[in-house]
């Protein structure tokens, strides 16, 4: 039956969920407050990788005895700013529980692969469809350590990809440096995922895939969404800044901002923003030849259209505390560390530098599924590290439960109730 479905938020979340409600014969509405894919989205500013290994969940055991290093090391890869604390303590609480044993970081990495297993595939044909194919790069994923003996201290990571199904090439020495001549002699092994991909420029895929819906008849409302009318349990409209718009069915796609409208459907999701940080170096003097992740950064290094980015760390404070640019500072000696024909400091006018919120809760699963307060609103949020990933079969399950049809994926793991039980 075709309804009528509003979609909140055009990040790729979004963007991807009105795509398969388009497809199943839906008329759709996009409510946006800017420009889809613009630089508030964390779709905008990641590291663009299309990753069908990115299983391993943040959370995991023995986590608790970082924490105080993450309160006292401002610009460490993964800080705690001490002035937000007592707020994000609730949600902290329950990050190091969801991670606080083995068996529950491989029950979480079998549903994050499921929400990614084919989404290389997925990608093409949508990229294909939207008249976007040039916007992937098929140049696998390298991660990078400075010896084999690092890689082996992420053990749990590696064996829960293989027990999943991810493959990959390792390569040491003069193997490693053939594969990527510009590298810097600090690492000295890599493990290659070849099944993965990019994005050459995130932000422009969503503006391109938000064209090609209204081409498709896709209506865009450049508005905020601020709660929803019900009546007898059912939605009448989702109300914004700029009116009501009447609807059969919303789905709540507003990335770290999701929280409030969840709250106003019925639920309170422990939602909170592990902000990022990207820079975009335009002529870089080295072009990598394959995405990397250096380990002891952890951090995406990707060719992108206006220069080679660097996107990383996780900084939690709030989603409106000023950014920290020291931290791009950061990002640009890793660079020169990873490929030292980079300069040490590039000319700031090749710099471009951005700040982002990975919309987190604490079980590194996304929210997915009919609100509490009401069955016509569905969550479609919650994707923190790995949204770009993500989103397809995200998106295809949500049209799924829109069309009343039976969703190829299990939902348990990603329900909008299971907090309730934390
Ligand atoms: C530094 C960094 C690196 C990353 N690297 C990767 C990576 O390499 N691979 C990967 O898979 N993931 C990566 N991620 C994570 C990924 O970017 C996110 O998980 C994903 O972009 C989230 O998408 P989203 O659509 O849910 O949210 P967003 O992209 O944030 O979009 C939400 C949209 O909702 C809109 N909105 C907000 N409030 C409202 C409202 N009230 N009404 C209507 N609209 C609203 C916003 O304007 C925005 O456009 C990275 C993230 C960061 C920050």
């Amino acid at each position: 039956m075709t309804q009528h479905v509003a979609v909140i938020g055009a990040g790729i979340v979004g963007a991807l969920t009105a795509l398969e409600c388009l497809r199943d014969g839906h008329r759709v509405t996009i409510v946006e407050p800017d420009e889809p894919g613009g630089e508030q989205a964390a779709s905008y500013g990641n590291g663009a990788w299309i990753n069908s290994g990115t299983i391993m969940p943040v959370s995991t055991p023995g986590l608790w005895r970082k924490v105080p290093g993450f309160l006292a090391d401002p610009l460490g890869p993964f800080a705690i700013r001490w002035r937000h604390l007592p707020r994000l303590a609730p949600w902290l609480l329950r990050f190091v529980r969801a991670g606080s044993s083995v068996a529950k970081v491989e029950q979480a990495a079998r549903a994050r692969r499921a929400l990614i297993v084919d989404n290389v595939a997925l990608y093409r044909g949508i990229a294909a469809e939207a008249g976007l194919a040039d916007h992937l790069a098929y140049d696998g994923l390298l991660y990078v350590f400075p010896s084999r003996a690092e890689f082996e201290k992420d053990a749990l990571e590696w064996r829960l990809r293989r027990e999943n199904g991810v493959s990959w090439h390792e390569l040491e020495g003069e193997e490693l440096r053939a594969f990527e001549p510009g590298l810097g002699p600090s690492y000295r092994f890599g493990a290659y995922v070849r099944e993965g991909c990019n994005l050459t420029d995130p932000g422009a895929f969503i503006a391109g895939l938000a064209g090609y819906m209204t081409q498709r008849g896709a209506t865009l409302v450049k508005a905020r969404a601020t709660g929803f009318d019900m009546a007898e349990g059912r939605l009448r409209s989702v109300s914004t800044d700029a009116g009501a718009i009447a609807c059969d069915k919303a789905v709540i796609c507003a990335g770290a901002w999701s929280g409030p409208l969840a709250r106003a459907a019925g639920d309170a999701i422990p939602l909170e923003s592990e902000r990022g940080y990207h820079i975009v170096l335009s002529d870089p003097e080295y072009a990598p030849l394959h995405p990397i992740m250096p380990s002891d950064g952890k951090m995406a290094l990707t060719t992108t259209r206006a220069g080679l980015r660097v996107a990383g760390q996780v900084e939690l404070a709030s989603l409106d505390a000023e950014p920290d640019w020291r931290r791009a500072e950061i990002l640009v000696s890793f660079l020169h560390m990873a490929f030292p024909a980079i300069a040490t400091r590039p000319d700031a006018t090749r710099i471009r530098r951005w700040m982002g919120h990975r919309p987190s809760t604490p079980d590194s699963l996304p929210s997915l599924g009919p609100a509490s307060g009401c069955p016509d609103i569905l969550h479609g949020f919650g994707h923190g590290h790995a949204g770009m990933a993500m989103a397809p079969i995200s998106a295809r399950f949500l049209a799924d439960l829109i069309g009343g049809k039976q969703p190829a994926l299990a939902a348990a793991p990603y329900a909008p109730q299971r907090f309730r039980q934390w």
